[in-house]
């Protein structure tokens, strides 16, 4: 049912109350395209309802941007709404604080980021649904913001829905992607694979009644056989694995067969190859062992009719409706079942929270299905011991808990650390050993000639940060003995006066690799003895003792002493 229907038929309901209340918020508020900005909202908010999800998912959905674009605050949708959903459009809002700028390295982080800020799956539903409708509306964008949100899509999105089981939004958010990643690529995937995807779709939709006939010949009677056309994004990536030679691509249309059990599906594999002879090593079965993000499927490539080779995909209607929607769609499953339904076997071993997802999956499989408890199951909270702040121009900082403005300072460079004067968390001033929460916006605030206190090490948590103080404390002492510091030595050398002896001296202290700065000479009256003033540049005792060895084999010197000045 579309929002608008869904409004018609409860109008007093939660989601025609924030249909109303969004609509209203961005009347005279266009997109860049020109269309009102109600569309927008709307869109995600029909997206949610596609997938199946709950009303105050749906009622946030609606409400997303209203916090972000207009005057309306939090704690206006926290009274008008309640918590759950207030909390839900908090999230989503604190999300688009976020910016990728295009580090793989850092693309991992950045997903578990999100995931930890999001702290409900849910929020990450909304912001996929909501990144689903900007991608389909990039066009109206200028074109250097075009490729900034198409590469975040593409290496954090994108990938975050595949993980979270949502196989077809991500393949939709990569095809998205493509065109304004690889322009040329795809103007050239375009020209050289229309026909051939043209005449598979022939080519299967001819033999679609001969399957059909000879299923049900054999007693497997199909749900549904249908046809999946390969992504372009997917399909570019399998031509640069094969010498961009496109008759190497079997699966540009595979044919899909759905039906009501698992025994039916290895039936129906059976049936198939018994037909047409299966390629060697091209059999997959992802229902004995599903893909880490719990896709399930069995997958074969077979020499078909008029010696074509052709892939078949087959499954059950609940693996099609989880490779879908993923983890939503479990709690479809779950509000239908009679709890007969298998769990899904899962063989993750891929990251922390895919199994921990899992588990969660395999944890209410069993139990009563109530949305309460699978919404319970929807909390994030097994990044514990790490926390992510922001800073203004959207980077995410990992911390671990417990840290401070000045963990976070130091964390985005020595300096900003040592000149820390205060700190805002959320645009309000906080002291210095504030207890840091993920999400938390951090702006530090810098004086020049700032240095570090001693007391901060009472209250860093982290090693970089207590490190970096500590080295700032040693140089502040050494710069406080400053204006006694010595800068060089003076030598005292009382000698029976020579010829030459000033030359002896200065080889010596030459050969010792040390300048000399000055020469005084004094001839104290009445006696034979002279006593010489040589300034070097040293201050290194063992230097100069060393030196002071040497000078003392010199012929006529009676006396060495030495200071620093
Ligand atoms: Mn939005």
């Amino acid at each position: 049912m579309s929002i608008k229907e869904t409004v018609k038929k409860d109008p007093q309901g939660v989601i025609a109350r924030a249909y109303v209340f969004a609509e209203k918020t961005h009347r005279g508020q266009k997109r860049k395209s020109g269309e009102p900005y109600f569309n927008h909202p709307l869109a995600t908010a029909n997206i949610l309802s596609s997938w199946r999800l709950d009303n105050a998912t749906i009622a946030a959905g609606l409400l997303h941007d209203t916090v972000e674009d207009t005057d309306v605050t939090q704690d206006d949708i926290h009274k008008e709404f309640g918590g759950e959903i207030a909390f839900l459009v908090e999230g989503v809002t604190k999300l688009g604080t976020i910016k990728y700028r295009g580090a793989e390295n850092k693309a991992e982080n950045m997903r578990k980021m999100i995931l930890a800020l999001s702290r409900d799956l849910r929020v990450v539903f909304i912001k996929l649904a909501d990144r689903l409708h900007n991608m389909r509306t990039l066009s109206a964008l200028p074109p250097a913001k075009q490729k900034r949100i198409a590469l975040e899509t593409n290496d954090i999105y994108a990938p975050l829905a595949y993980r979270l089981g949502m196989q077809n939004v991500s393949g939709e958010l990569q095809d998205l992607a493509f065109p304004y990643l690889h322009p040329k690529e795809y103007r050239w995937l375009l020209e050289t694979t229309k026909e051939q995807y043209e005449s598979r779709l022939a080519y299967l939709q001819k033999i679609k009644p001969e399957v059909e006939a000879l299923l049900k010949k054999n007693g497997v009677a199909p749900l549904a056989i249908d046809f999946r056309a390969k992504r372009y994004s997917s399909l570019y990536k399998k031509l640069l694995r094969h010498d961009m030679d496109i008759g190497k691509i079997y699966d540009l249309v595979a044919m899909r067969i759905i039906v009501a059990t698992v025994p039916e599906c290895y039936a129906a594999m059976g049936i198939v190859h018994e037909q047409w002879p299966p390629l060697p090593g091209r059999i997959k079965d992802y229902i004995a062992m599903p893909k880490p993000n719990t896709y399930r499927s069995l997958h074969t490539t077979v020499i078909g009719p008029d010696q074509k080779i052709m892939e078949f995909q087959i499954r059950t209607k609940e693996m099609h409706e989880e490779n879908e929607y993923g983890v939503a769609a479990h709690w479809l499953y779950k509000q239908k079942s009679d709890g007969k339904t298998n769990s899904p076997k899962t063989a993750a071993e891929d990251i922390a929270w895919v199994r921990q997802l899992q588990s969660w999956q395999e944890h209410f499989s069993g139990k009563q299905t109530e949305s309460e408890e699978f919404m319970r199951t929807m909390k994030i909270d097994f990044f514990k011991e790490r926390i992510f702040a922001i800073t203004p121009r959207g980077d995410a900082i990992d911390l671990p808990a417990g840290s401070t403005p000045v963990d976070f300072a130091y964390h985005i460079h020595t300096d900003i650390g040592n000149a820390c004067a205060g700190a805002k968390v959320n645009g309000a001033i906080v002291p210095l050993d504030h207890e840091l929460r993920s999400g938390d916006l951090v702006e530090i605030i810098t004086q020049k000639g700032k240095r570090p206190s001693e007391t901060w090490l009472t209250f860093v948590k982290t090693a970089i940060a207590r490190d970096r103080i500590r080295a700032a404390m040693r140089e502040k002492n050494r710069l406080v003995r400053g204006a006694a510091a010595p800068t060089h030595a003076e030598l005292k050398i009382t000698v029976d006066d020579r010829v030459g002896i000033l030359k002896d001296f200065s080889t010596i202290i030459a050969r010792n690799h040390i300048n000399i700065l000055a020469f005084h000479a004094e001839n104290t009256k009445g006696s034979r003895f002279s006593l010489n003033k040589i300034d070097i540049q040293s201050i290194d005792k063992p230097k100069i003792d060393k030196l002071i060895l040497k000078l003392k084999k010199v012929d006529g010197v009676k006396e060495i002493s030495y200071k620093l000045v």
